[in-house]
């Protein structure tokens, strides 16, 4: 294939997605490996990604789960899709906001409607969203600068918002400098797939039609000094093994050129959506067993980046994901705009971007994490305490990061116990703490834990270190 972009090695891809299966003893040296949390080289994680046997895959999802949990701990940081627009310039073949949708209602909520789709949100509990947009001109950068200031400024129950990543439109650097001044988190964009045929094929019109200008996108947000961005692969669109390595080899790219790999990737999957023609037949289907081992493979092979798991995937995956890698997933989710404030109990097809899986409402989320021994974590305390970037990435990599992190889930999820949960919810959640704190593994820590703790029952709100 003739190479579109100095970004991705496409040859080296193509002979490393063609990796023969691992003999025993190879993939007991790639997993050992894998177990000193160093992260894996691209043709190892080929290699994991050809394993077919039942046995060898559940050995990988082992050390994924180990890698999960020596890294993470029981921590799952919890966000909400907050879709201010879904007008669309592009005709995005799976997409229920492609222009040539005509059953869609159109909406593009106003400044007074963000504030109370902010409000519903915080009403739940939520602190961190993800405010995401279709793609037009009415979403340029002034509305987008006035949706993060109109988010920013709601205050419910004295609690407000306080990280918003967003997932919009490929900008231009000065642009993008623009946006980092309006206080965002990550900047996540999906290449939805990076082979440039099968690219060509699903994104037929618009501005998103122009590959180069979505790859590129990463390093003119990194160029602006966004320093947490987000990768993602739609996967279902092409060949699922071939994806994944041209995400690490993206992923690679910018360690090179930046100094730091993305902060986070997405996995979704396609996902049916009215008036999309690819999405009630994809073309590549990843089935459950092939997408539980991507995302393990993801896990030990980038350790310090997050997974990002959304609404899509079925109660039961979800859950089985959380143990094999994914650190962030979405609740309490709706995909239309203005969806928060006329919540119903159906999802409202004629105006949202493709159909929810897991409909389960952030308290119920939250009660289940609970029970299946997780802690919902609602923080934001390293990238207000500017630890992003390259800075997080050193802090994370000799395991400092756990110093900071627990803590500070635990008070973000003691806040969540005092303001919204019931007393069963409280007894649970506060049992889970206190286990926590005494099997914290310095006393630092549980010191930590505990003061952090006893702040947020006394009273205090938004604590971090
Ligand atoms: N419009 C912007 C864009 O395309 O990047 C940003 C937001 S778009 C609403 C977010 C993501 O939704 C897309 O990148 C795509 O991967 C995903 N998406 C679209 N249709 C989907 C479907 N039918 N199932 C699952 N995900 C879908
Ligand atoms: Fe528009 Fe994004 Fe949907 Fe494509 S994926 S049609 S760009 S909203």
């Amino acid at each position: 294939m003739a190479n579109p972009s100095s970004i991705l090695d496409y040859e080296r891809i193509d002979q490393l997605g063609r990796s023969p299966e691992p003999s025993a003893q190879e993939l007991k040296d790639i997993l050992d490996k894998a177990r000193l949390l160093k992260g894996l080289e691209d043709p190892e994680a080929a290699s994991l990604l050809a394993v077919t046997t039942p046995e060898a895959r559940q050995a990988i999802l082992e050390a994924a789960a180990f890698v999960k949990s020596e890294i993470y701990g029981a921590r799952m940081v919890l966000f909400a899709p907050l879709y201010a627009g879904n007008k669309c310039s592009n005709d995005c073949l799976y997409c229920g906001f492609r222009r040539t949708n005509k059953d869609l209602t159109r909406i593009t909520l106003n400044r007074h409607q963000i504030e109370e789709e902010t409000r519903a949100l915080l009403a739940q509990g939520h602190k961190r969203l993800l405010l995401l947009t279709g793609e037009t001109g009415a979403y340029g950068l002034d509305y987008m600068m006035d949706a993060l200031d109109a988010i920013y400024s709601v205050r419910e129950k004295g609690a407000n918002i306080r990280r918003v990543n967003v997932e919009v439109a490929p900008m231009s650097v000065d642009d993008f400098k623009v946006l980092k001044t309006g206080n965002i988190g990550t900047y996540t964009c999906f290449q939805e797939t990076y082979d440039p045929t099968y690219y060509a094929k699903y994104h037929v019109a618009g501005p998103k039609a122009n590959y180069l200008n979505r790859l590129t996108v990463m390093d003119r947000a990194m160029e602006a000094g966004i320093d947490d961005v987000g990768l993602g692969v739609l996967f279902g669109l092409a060949p699922w093994r071939q994806e994944v390595i041209s995400m690490l080899d993206h992923a690679r790219h910018l360690e090179k050129r930046w100094g730091c790999g993305p902060h986070t990737v997405s996995v979704p999957r396609l996902e049916p959506a009215h008036g999309a023609p690819i999405s009630s037949a994809v073309p590549h289907p990843v089935n459950d067993d092939d997408f539980r081992l991507l995302v393990a493979v993801l896990r030990l092979t980038l350790p310090y980046t997050g997974i990002i798991l959304s609404t899509r995937e079925s109660v039961e995956m979800r859950n089985s994901l959380f143990r094999y890698g994914v650190s962030q997933v979405s609740a309490g989710s709706r995909t239309e705009p203005g969806g928060y404030q006329d919540a119903k109990e159906s999802e409202t097809f004629s105006h949202s971007q493709f159909s929810l899986a897991d409909h389960r409402s952030l308290h119920q989320m939250v009660s289940d994490l609970v029970d299946g021994g997780f802690v919902p974590s609602f923080c934001t305390g390293c990238y207000r305490m500017g630890r992003t970037g390259a800075d997080f990435m050193d802090l994370a990599k000799p395991g400092l990061i756990k110093c900071f992190c627990l803590p500070n889930g635990l008070s973000s999820f003691a806040e969540y116990l005092e303001e919204y949960a019931d007393d069963s919810l409280k007894t649970r959640g506060y049992a889970t703490i206190d286990r926590l704190a005494n099997e914290a593994e310095t006393p630092e820590i549980r010191q930590r834990i505990i003061d952090g703790v006893a702040k947020v029952r006394t009273g205090g709100r938004d604590i971090y270190v």
